[in-house]
């Protein structure tokens, strides 16, 4: 069972995503950290993240980064959204990705684009939502909560150009696949919004046999 999980930055798509791998027993892969290897990795070669050539040179990052905690800060997630619009950039990923998903069993990817593209046969296809302020809330929340002193106006205006840079890019924007069941976690703490996905899925699921 493939089950993708798309949304927008902050949306808690990472959490749901995980809580579901560990309801079903199934491997999980944020895919955003690919991404944010190849920002962090064009840095560190001195590259500009808004040259295609520069990115796709740093698309060869050794395994090891993917554990490097530089790569779950506010600055390399800026740098993963400006590689990310390269064509070129998600082809060389498209692969990994996409052979995650077929491992025998299944797996549960999350993104921006699992339902729409690389994983358009997806068994299960959520994309999860939350408003700007919400979303900006509790990213700053967690920040604070890691003693990094930042003001709520600026996680909301980072929050707002990610957003536009995700959904206006040509190739892959963020979108919710034609199928994919939408959940706004806007009004639910973290159990709330599990739950309600939960209980879609396994609605879905009991509708498909
Ligand atoms: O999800 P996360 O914030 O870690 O993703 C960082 C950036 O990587 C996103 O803003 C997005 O531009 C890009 N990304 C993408 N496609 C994915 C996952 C992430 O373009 N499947």
């Amino acid at each position: 069972m493939i089950i993708a999980v798309d949304g927008p930055t902050a949306s808690g798509k990472g959490t749901i995503a995980k809580q579901l791998a560990a309801h079903f027993g199934l491997p999980c892969l944020d895919t955003g950290l690919l991404y944010r290897a190849v920002g962090y990795q064009t840095w560190l070669n001195g590259g500009d993240p808004d040259s295609e050539a520069d990115a796709l040179a740093a698309c060869t990052f050794a395994d090891e980064l993917l554990d490097d905690p530089e790569l779950r800060t506010e600055e390399t997630g800026g740098l993963a959204s400006r590689v990310s619009v390269h064509p070129g950039v998600r082809k060389a990923l498209f692969e990994r990705q996409r052979a995650f998903a077929e491992q025998p069993g299944g797996a549960v990817l999350d993104g921006r684009d699992i339902g729409t593209v690389i994983a358009p046969d997806a068994d299960v296809k959520l994309f999860i939502t939350a408003s700007v302020q919400e979303r900006a809330r509790r990213r700053w929340l967690e920040m604070t909560g890691r003693e990094i002193e930042i003001p709520l106006a600026e996680i909301e205006q980072d929050v707002v150009a990610r957003d536009a840079r995700d959904i206006n890019r040509k190739d892959a924007p963020l979108k919710a696949a034609p199928d994919a069941m939408v959940i706004d976690t806007t009004s639910f703490d973290r159990d709330q919004a599990f739950e309600v996905v939960l209980e879609a899925v396994e609605q879905h699921l009991g509708g498909n046999t």
